[in-house]
């Protein structure tokens, strides 16, 4: 190899290597809006020189400052930087173009498809502390149109953690069964969209599901599973609660009062 041909490899290196460095994560459009100063979502919102929410190319937030509604928290640059090992976990893992298949989490009715949005540092602003983290999908295009939901996950203060997080992300891929890659929607027979229907035994698979897929995330991110749900969370605001999946019965239900068991 002469001199020129070890330049041209050379420069051919540098070419693939920048290739292979632009990773779908740089390529995605987050949005993460922040409720740390009470139930408005901000975003890219400088107060007092202290930013809340990310989206865009915007830089990290670092921990909030005191007088946030926890101070300290990281949960906006966490939740913009699971986006982006999400997007890479089901495109390497399934060949899938985010939870919805079309490059984010939306129906794309009201917003392109390619947004992951996300809500951190609240109150579940319908239902206060009830849940820790909530997804939020319309179930029709009518629907939607009133809600404006499209799509979207919320996390009470410290509740982002990589298991929660690809627990609600795993709710939009159930829910985005009905959605074709093309646009076009799976229905069934009688007219409703093919999905699991969040109530009764398909809930309850719905739910079973997003809890495998939520430690299947955390297996992505830290390289390791405890199969226990919330691992991590910061329980300051809103005390820790878990299932067990390895052993079910042994945690009490955290919603119905009686020890979750498989059936
Ligand atoms: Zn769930």
């Amino acid at each position: 190899m002469n001199a020129s041909t070890s330049r041209t490899a050379g420069a051919l290196s540098v070419a693939l290597a920048t290739l292979l460095f632009v990773t779908p994560a740089e390529a995605i459009s987050r949005r993460v809006y922040d409720f740390s100063l009470g139930n408005v979502a901000r975003l890219n919102f400088n107060y007092f020189g202290y930013y809340l929410g990310r989206g865009g190319s915007q830089p990290p937030r670092g921990p909030s400052p005191p007088g946030m509604i926890l101070p300290g928290s990281t949960d906006v640059d966490d939740l913009f930087d699971y986006f982006g090992s999400a997007e890479q976990y089901y495109m390497e893992k399934f060949g899938r173009n985010g939870p919805n298949g079309r490059g984010g989490l939306s129906t794309g009715v009201l917003t392109p498809f390619e947004y992951w949005d996300g809500w951190v540092n609240g109150f579940n602003p319908q239902d206060g502390y009830a849940a820790a983290a909530f997804t939020r999908w319309p179930h029709n295009n009518a629907e939607s149109q009133v809600t404006g939901y499209q799509g979207l996950v919320g996390f009470t203060a410290g509740w982002v953690a990589p298991d929660v997080v690809g627990h609600e992300l795993a709710h939009i891929l159930i829910h985005s069964s009905w959605l074709n890659p093309d646009g076009s929607s799976r229905v069934n027979p009688d007219g409703t969209w093919v999905t699991l229907t969040y109530q009764g035994e398909s809930g309850a698979l719905h739910e079973g599901l997003a809890d495998f897929f939520g430690e299947a995330f955390e297996v992505w991110v830290t390289g390791s599973t405890d199969w226990e749900t919330a691992t991590g969370v910061d329980g300051t605001l809103l005390p820790r609660r878990f299932r067990n999946l390895s052993n079910p019965p042994s945690v009490m239900h955290t919603t119905g009062g009686g020890r979750a068991t498989i059936s």
